[in-house]
Formats: structure tokens, sequence, C-alpha cells
């Protein structure tokens, strides 16, 4: 069986809304470089198409009936919209589940120190990275200070026009034989992802012993530690104890950009799991004056990265707290009917997943990969080995799928992650499918995944949030 490319089929029209997607989700990827940023953003958009604040709408004991719009947050970091449809909730809804954080280095609780006269912050990587992918690139410093008196201090360093990025050293190649003779995954160790933060020292007079004598002398002791220290204090009104409650994500700084002579593709960071977060929001929000039979619901979690977990993670019991919420608003209070809600629910868990790349062919099974181009991919299972960890959706969800997505000429492909055996990985999906619910994974295929400059197809992403509003409203 032969799958298309998307392209194929655009009118002059289409690639016109193709492009006008892509600058949009351009912006909104370079924007949002955290799950943070993300929810707000999220958030900002939901407002503006209408949605109110369940704590609101709580707080109020407003009645919520079909057509309401209702949006709650957990702990900034996790989102869910829901806009109810004429059908009770109990008969189930249309969710669409995506991630909004993505690998990257985090700045540890204790994490500035001085050697050999530099300023470095020490890290510890979250999420699947190679770790060589990470050194001498340009970095970002964003997230949050959370300070004793309880202001909460945002930073953004790395992505202004005049702003100063931050770096991870490499070896020079003169001085790295050893160094390559290592294996992979031990070229660069986690304990070296430092980054390298300054180098200028406080002025002579400042220090306590007043006689310079070079980088090493006792009184120029921390000197260029100090100095970045003013720094934080005069332009953040941070101390050296505040990064024991921060939250800073070293990311790669920059724009994403079109790629190639055609422009047909994003190269940027964080697209697994933005592109899919991105285009499901935008799926959400593009019905909100449309009648609806069932529920639309959009989530936006966190933690994917590191297995679902924690209170902002698909793990924890913010979506069902939140469902249990919204329906008793509803008049559709009570354990059994959100337990009914949940068994009756349909949901495309929106992830991406792995494009064939040219490069590593040796990896991929080509009938049964995903092609850039070739339009929303839906993993039947995902997992490794023998399927292990995977939700393995049913073949009647499939089907059901296969027509919407045709109905609404969505050009889709299915796909395994890479050849049996390969290796492997997993999603959300297999968490709400606890619940009886339909779940399938569906998103976009990424080249480079998990490295700090992705790869995707304007033609997927396109096709995705298509496909997205056409499930939402099945
Ligand atoms: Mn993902
Ligand atoms: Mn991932």
């Amino acid at each position: 069986m032969e799958r298309e490319t998307a392209w194929k089929k655009y009118s002059a029209t289409d690639l016109d809304a193709v492009n006008a997607l892509a600058e949009d989700y351009k912006a909104f990827i370079t924007e949002n470089k955290t799950e943070r940023e993300c929810c707000e953003a999220a958030v900002e958009a939901a407002r503006a198409a209408g949605y109110v604040a369940l704590e609101d709408a709580i707080a109020a004991g407003t009645a919520l009936s079909a057509g309401a719009k209702v949006y709650a947050t957990s702990h900034d970091k996790a989102i869910m919209l829901v806009q109810l449809g004429a059908l009770p909730l109990e008969m189930g809804a249309n969710i669409l589940g995506a991630h909004i954080d993505s690998p990257r280095l985090d700045v540890k609780q204790n994490p500035l120190y001085e050697k050999d006269g530099f300023t470095l912050l020490d890290t510890h990587y979250y999420g699947g990275i190679k770790k060589y992918q990470w050194v001498s690139i340009p970095l970002a410093l964003r997230g949050v200070v959370a300070k004793k008196d309880g202001t909460v201090v945002r930073v953004s360093i790395g992505d202004g026009p005049d702003d100063p990025v931050f770096c991870v050293t490499d070896l020079l190649p003169h001085l790295g034989a050893k160094q390559m003779e290592k294996k992979g995954s031990e070229v660069i160790e986690g304990e070296d992802l430092d980054i390298l933060a300054g180098n200028q020292r406080t002025a002579a007079a400042e220090d306590a012993g007043g006689d310079a004598k070079g980088a090493n002398s006792a009184s120029d002791k921390d000197a260029v530690k100090a100095f970045a220290l003013t720094l934080l204090e005069e332009r953040y009104d941070i101390n050296e104890e505040d990064f024991l409650s921060a939250e800073l994500e070293v990311v790669p700084a920059g724009a994403a950009r079109d790629l190639g002579f055609d422009r047909s593709m994003v190269i940027g960071y964080g697209q697994d799991d933005r592109v899919c977060a991105y285009t499901s929001l935008r799926a959400q929000l593009a019905l909100a004056n449309a009648s609806l039979k069932r529920t639309a619901i959009c989530i936006l979690v966190d933690k994917e990265e590191i297995g679902s977990v924690g209170a902002t993670g698909m793990e924890s019991a913010f979506f069902e707290n939140t469902l249990a919420e919204v329906m008793a608003l509803a008049g559709e209070e009570g354990h059994l009917r959100l337990r009914r809600a949940l068994k009756a629910s349909r949901m495309l868990s929106s992830d991406v997943s792995a494009g064939v790349d040219p490069a590593y062919g040796s990896v991929f099974e080509p009938k049964n990969s995903a092609y850039l181009g070739c339009g929303l991919v839906f993993n039947k299972y995902t997992g490794a080995r023998g399927k292990s960890g995977s939700n393995d959706a049913r073949a009647e969800y499939v089907a059901h799928l296969r027509r919407v997505m045709d109905e609404a000429n969505v050009t889709f492909q299915t796909a395994e992650l890479g050849r049996v055996d390969a290796g492997g990985g997993g999603t959300i999906a297999y968490i709400p499918a606890r619940f009886g619910m339909d779940v399938i994974d569906s998103g976009v295929p990424v080249l480079s995944m998990h490295s700090p400059w992705e790869v995707t197809s304007k033609a997927d992403i396109y096709e995705a949030e298509r496909g997205y509003e056409a499930f939402l409203q099945a």
C-alpha cells in the first residue's frame, strides 16, 4: 500500500493556509520554550476565545450547559480546556492530549560555582537527550525564581535581540583523542553539562583583601562568581540562596526557522511535543463558536519526558478532578457518572512520531514508518520489544478514525516507531486508557527527535491541525 504526500493535493489557497499556520507555529515555539510559558500562552489564547477559568465558574456556582467553555490549570504547568457539547458528558468526550515539556538541561538547586576564572552553572539534564548534542551551541535560560517573600521572578535570557547567551563548552579536537575513543553516551558526561556564565571579576577595590594577584590568589577567591551574583542582584533582585527555589531551564537559544530551499520544513527546539500541543490547542479553539454534539477537551500536560509523573504529569489526578468539577457544574455530579464519562470518551494522544531519516534508514521498516510530508501519523501501538509498555488501540477505534479522517480529507499515515527490536518509546496514551476509553497515538513525524533542533514538515503540521479538528467534531 502506497502512501501519498500531502503536498500533491494542495491548491494555491491550501498552500497559503499551510504557510500561515507554520508562521504562527514558529512564533509560538520561539516564544514558548518551557511548560510554564506554553501553559500561560494557552491560558491567554483560551481567554481570548471566550473560555472562563473553572475556579471562577465554581466560585460563582455557574451552571454549565452546551457551548460553555472553561479551562483549568495545574501549578501553571498543565492546562485543560473543555467545551461542552449537547450530549451529556456521561456519554463521553472527544479528547486531545499533548505534552508541553521538552528535553533540556535544568539548572541545579545549588548551581553556581567558580573555576579557573569562570562562573559556571551546574545542570541536571531532563528527559532523554544525547548529551553530546548540547555542547558548543548558544543556550538560553528561562524559568522562574521563587523567593521566600512569595514573589516569583521570571527569568528569560538569551532570546532577546540584544541578549547574551550561554553555552556548554567542548574539548578541542587537538586534545580530544581520548575523548573520541569513548562511546557516544560517555563522550560528554552528565556532570560535565555545566553552563559557562561569566569571566569578568569584581573590581579589585571591592575585594575584602584588595590586592589582586591573578585568578587564583586567595583574596580573589570567587571574585568572578561574586560579579555574576552582583549582576543577578541588580537585574533580578535574587541572591545565591534563591536558586534553591528556582526552576531555570537551559534551552537552545534562537528562533524556529524555515528549513530547505522550498521552506517546506520547520527546524526548531521543543517540537516534541509542542507541534502537537500547538495544533491540538488550535483545533480546540477553532471550534469555540461551533455547536458540538460531544464535549471537546484539550489537555496539555507536563513531565511526559520523564514518565508523566508528578502533580502536573498525566499520571496525576488533574484530568479526572477537572472533569469531575465540570460535570458537577453541568448537573452531572457523582462518582459513577464520572467513571462512565471516562470510559465512554475517545482520545488522541497527540504526540510526535519518528520520521524516516534517509541518513538512518536501517532503523526503519519502510512500509510501517512515518514519512515527512505524508500527514498525520497514527501509531496503533508504541512500546519496545514485544510491544512492551504500549497502548494498543483496538481495530474498531482505528476504523472509526479512518472514517473521520477520510471524510474530512485529512492526509494521514500509520506507523510504528522504528523496526521491531530497534528500540521503542512511550507516550501518555496508556494512562487515560486505564479508564477504558479508546486512545491512540497520533501526531507529527519528526527528524532529529530530542535533539536541540528538531525538524518537522509544514504539511504535517497542517494535516495534524485539520485531523484534530475533525476528531473533536466527530
Ligand atoms: Mn513526546
Ligand atoms: Mn519525547
